[in-house]
């Protein structure tokens, strides 16, 4: 089976691990800062924030912007439910923005017409979350913008989108955004196994986002309240939580790190490549903003279901059977059961589900042969019966 994504590990990741094995400190040790600063400085963020896993990182950062009981946060409906539920998790309500057809991302023209809506109801979000789907990013000058005019703090969830640009910069510098969110899960661009980094310009951001993910716990006694009782002391000052990265993880990070430019060089090639080969076919391939450079962290391709005489699922279930493990990113957040129970109906978001009945994710990742490439090109013309 070719998957839809894999990750990609060195010599050079096998023996950075191996040797924090051997060292003093398995967590809480130096690699966790190296790695936040390496991330951070290549993104060109002030700081990092390393923890467990992007929706960790997700959580966190709507708790560092005060986020709670009586707040809105708002997103995309086509995303992982991560970028929804860490709304949930502070006890804020949650709601989407349906998605532009073109980038598959949060419309900002629906944002607007939601914003002004919600403005008249007294509802405005507290916090909205971008989210570069693919790796594409959002347009985030326009999502700037209202958020000056309207008052909510961003979120970019870059899951997708380490290494790619938005107007010729880095994401995750921050420009128009309060907080940047990056996974490191092993389908991602990048990986530490599980893990995730939130990235930010703000240091009362940073710090906050320091104390949440362990405990609420401080050393420092700049932040406690009174001098330290002793050299054993320490505070917790706010309710935290254990969302620690361990050092295995950030060794490993801080190796892949090194080679994050060509991973990203390699996927633009290979989507290059599909969208020669694929060009005749009754499909849609990604769309590509001319002034942004995606982290291309899935390809996407939609069916034009009526020039072809098969369905959605049988093209689906024929790649799989043709040892093509095609995925589909993603089912609509709103139409979960557990979201449908608050009262969403599928068709609230139309374009998100547009796009669920004949999205498929085909494979797209660093390892990915050129022969294995034809092979998909083969397998999906055999399924579309072309
Ligand atoms: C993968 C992903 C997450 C969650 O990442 P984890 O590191 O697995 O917690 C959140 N949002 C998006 C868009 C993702 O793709």
């Amino acid at each position: 089976m070719i998957p839809y994504g894999r990750q990609e590990i060195s010599q050079q990741d096998i023996d950075s691990v191996v040797e924090v094995l051997k060292s003093d400190f398995l967590t809480q040790g130096p690699k966790v800062p190296e790695f936040e600063q390496k991330v951070a400085g290549h993104v060109g963020a002030a700081f990092g924030v390393a923890v467990n896993s992007a929706t960790s990182a997700l959580h966190i950062a709507c708790v560092a912007l005060e986020l709670g009981e009586g707040d809105w946060l708002w997103t995309s409906p086509l995303t992982f439910v991560a970028s929804a539920n860490c709304g949930l998790y502070c006890g804020a309500q949650v709601d989407f923005i349906d998605i532009d057809p073109n980038t598959y991302n949060l419309c900002p023209d629906g944002l607007e017409r939601k914003l002004e809506k919600a403005r008249a109801e007294n509802r405005l979000p507290k916090v909205v979350v971008a989210v570069h789907l693919c790796g594409q990013p959002c347009d985030m000058a326009r999502i700037k913008a209202l958020s000056d005019r309207y008052g909510f703090r961003v979120i970019e969830d870059a899951s997708h989108a380490i290494g790619g640009k938005y107007q010729g910069e880095f994401i995750g510098n921050g420009r128009y955004s309060d907080i940047t969110v990056f996974s490191f899960h092993p389908v991602k661009i990048v990986t530490t196994a599980e893990g995730g980094m939130a990235v930010t310009n703000d240091p009362e951001l940073a710090q906050r986002m320091d104390l949440l993910r362990s405990h609420g716990i401080t050393r420092d006694p700049a932040r406690m309240t009174h001098e330290p009782d002793g050299p054993w002391y320490y505070q917790q000052v706010v309710l935290g939580f254990n969302y620690r990265m361990t050092e295995l993880q950030a060794a490993l990070g801080v190796s892949q790190m090194n080679r994050l430019d060509s991973f990203v060089a390699r996927r633009h090639e290979l989507a290059a490549r599909y969208d020669g080969l694929l060009s005749e076919l009754p499909i849609i391939t990604p769309w590509q903003h001319y002034d942004s450079y995606s982290g291309l962290h899935l390809y996407v391709i939609r069916l034009k279901l009526d020039e072809i005489c098969v369905s959605h699922r049988q093209v689906f279930e024929s790649l799989r059977e043709q040892g093509i493990g095609v995925n589909l990113h993603y089912i609509p957040v709103h139409t979960q059961p557990f979201y449908a129970s608050m009262g969403f109906a599928p068709d609230d978001f139309p374009e998100a589900m547009r796009y669920y009945r004949d999205a498929i994710s085909i494979p797209m990742f660093h390892g990915l042969t050129f022969d294995q490439q034809d092979a998909v090109v083969a397998a999906l013309k055999q399924a579309l019966k072309v």
